[in-house]
């Protein structure tokens, strides 16, 4: 076997899965099909049982020192505000952290590093079989070269379209909504303090038909904010819907409805 476990997506999943491994002295590749990290905040809460594990990793130290605590969430309705949480977790070892995803995956794949196993980067797995002493894996690579590898086992932690999924026939439950959301990363200067997520609902006739989430991140006046964008409920249907990060359609202001406030 040319190694024990291929990891198959470096999010931070697989970057968890493959540290792991590592640690425990398992030899495994891990693969993602970008040939950079995506540069998104995405994930940003990070639950006070992560901490601790990371703790075991050695890596909670630097975590924490690049996120934020995050120190509850006020919700306004109509621009009155109906409540306050004050998160206390002071009984626990750690408090709720916020850290952008791509500060999570950029630490997660530097202790990683250390173990000696980098991310292959640019390599995709295109498809796999059960052979009678493992898994052998189609890779293909950015510079179109392909590679079989041999392994014990494969894990598939290649996100929502996963090919692992797709390549043994599971089904993904659910439904999808059919809306669109907006996206931003940016400096609001506003009285609220910092350190607090804001959901601001905005309700006609009983009716929520607008919202904006604002959650704070380590830079003071830096928020992760998310709205949805205004559509004809009726002119969507699910599978219309595109997912995932669509870059080509930047966030303007033009994409929120003349009645939003
Ligand atoms: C815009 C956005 C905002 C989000 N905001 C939040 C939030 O506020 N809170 C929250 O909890 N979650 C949020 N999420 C969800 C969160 O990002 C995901 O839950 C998380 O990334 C899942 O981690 P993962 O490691 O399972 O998969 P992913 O992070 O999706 O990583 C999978 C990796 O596998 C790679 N890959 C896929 N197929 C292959 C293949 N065939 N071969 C090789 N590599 C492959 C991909 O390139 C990717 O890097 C958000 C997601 C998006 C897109």
């Amino acid at each position: 076997m040319e190694t024990d476990v291929l990891v198959v997506g470096a999010g931070p999943v697989g970057l968890m899965m493959a540290a792991e491994l590592r640690r425990h002295d398992v030899r495994c590749r891990i693969i993602d099909k970008l040939t950079a990290p995506a540069p998104y905040c995405k994930a940003i809460g990070v639950q006070p049982r992560t901490l601790e594990i990371w703790e075991q990793l050695g890596i909670a130290t630097e975590m924490i020192n690049g996120g934020i605590w995050l120190r509850g969430m006020w919700a306004f309705v109509n621009g009155r505000e109906i409540k306050r949480v004050e998160m206390d977790l002071s009984d626990l070892p750690y408090g709720f952290l916020g850290l952008p995803q791509y500060d999570t995956e950029r630490i997660l794949a530097a202790h990683l590093a250390t173990f000696g196993t980098p991310v292959e980067r640019g390599v995709e797995l295109q498809a796999f079989r059960q052979t009678d002493e493992g898994v052998a894996a189609t890779l293909a690579k950015a510079d179109g070269a392909t590679e079989t590898l041999r392994c014990h086992y494969l894990v598939g932690c290649d996100g929502a379209h996963s090919t692992v999924r797709h390549g043994l026939g599971l089904s993904f439950e659910g439904d999808q909504y059919p809306l669109e959301f907006a996206l931003g990363d940016v400096e609001v200067r506003w009285v609220l303090p910092h350190g607090y997520g804001y959901r601001f609902l905005h309700i006609t006739e009983h009716q929520a038909d607008d919202f904006l989430i604002c959650i704070p991140l380590p830079e003071l006046h830096r928020y992760r904010l998310t709205t949805v964008i205004p559509s004809d409920p009726a002119s969507r249907r699910p599978e219309e819907v595109e997912h995932g990060v669509l870059t080509d359609r930047p966030p303007t202001y033009a994409c929120r409805s003349a009645g939003s406030s």
